[in-house]
């Protein structure tokens, strides 16, 4: 079934550019350039994948995206012309899909959004599938039934990534999580511990890092 993209950016060569890929790669596309327009036109539509700019004239990007939340979970892939707004966002937590940084090359753009699209498709069955299980009162970990032993930072930092998968948490972030006090901790003991988690579960593929950004989760996808 053909899956239409809502783009939502007020640069028109940039808009342009995406909406000629895109139906290359046979999706419907719809264009906003102003962001006042976007909350009025998904009341009557409903697109299967926003590709939302940040700066709008009108409302922003991550007002909408806001507003979008209260009522669906549309994937949305968020662009920003600086890469330094990543982290903000991500500390805003949005509930965004995906980030892409300008300037990016339209195939890149595909490529993410057909990955985005895939992840939210089989999000439910992949779920089932997935070899990994993490059990919260016990804080035991199997994969495909075999206990593996986690510290208990590193069953917290495995939790926070399982619980959304998909979802870039940045390192900071992921400090939030397994450390409740305020000690101080470099980004480097993220990196470490991770390390270590991704050699004990011998699912390499499972922790994925984003360059410059953090880490995500990603469930195993059926073939
Ligand atoms: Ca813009």
């Amino acid at each position: 079934m053909t899956k239409t993209i809502l783009i939502v950016e007020d640069e028109e060569k940039i808009a342009a550019l995406m909406r000629d890929y895109l139906r290359q790669y046979d999706f419907d596309t719809f264009e906003i350039d102003h962001g006042n327009e976007v909350l009025t036109w998904l009341k009557r539509h409903q697109p299967d994948l926003i590709l939302l700019d940040i700066m709008l004239p009108g409302q922003d990007g991550i007002s909408i995206c806001r507003e979008i939340r209260k009522t669906s979970d549309v994937p949305v892939i968020f662009m920003t012309a600086r890469v330094e707004e990543i982290d903000r966002l991500l500390g805003l937590e949005m509930g965004a899909d995906d980030y892409i940084c300008k300037p990016f090359s339209p195939r890149e753009v595909v490529a993410r959004v057909k990955a985005v699209l895939r992840r939210t498709d089989s999000r439910q069955s992949s779920m089932s599938d997935d070899p990994l299980h993490l059990n919260e009162s016990s804080m035991k970990a199997t994969v495909h039934g075999v206990d593996i032993e986690l510290t208990a930072v590193e069953f917290r930092l495995l939790n926070t990534l399982v619980a959304r998968p998909g979802v870039i948490y940045s390192r900071q972030q992921l400090m939030d999580s397994i450390y409740s006090d305020q000690r101080i901790v470099s980004d480097r003991t993220i990196d470490s511990h991770v390390k270590k988690i991704r050699k004990k579960l011998d699912l390499n593929d499972h922790i994925h890092s984003v360059y410059g950004v953090g880490y995500k989760y990603e469930c195993p996808l059926p073939e």
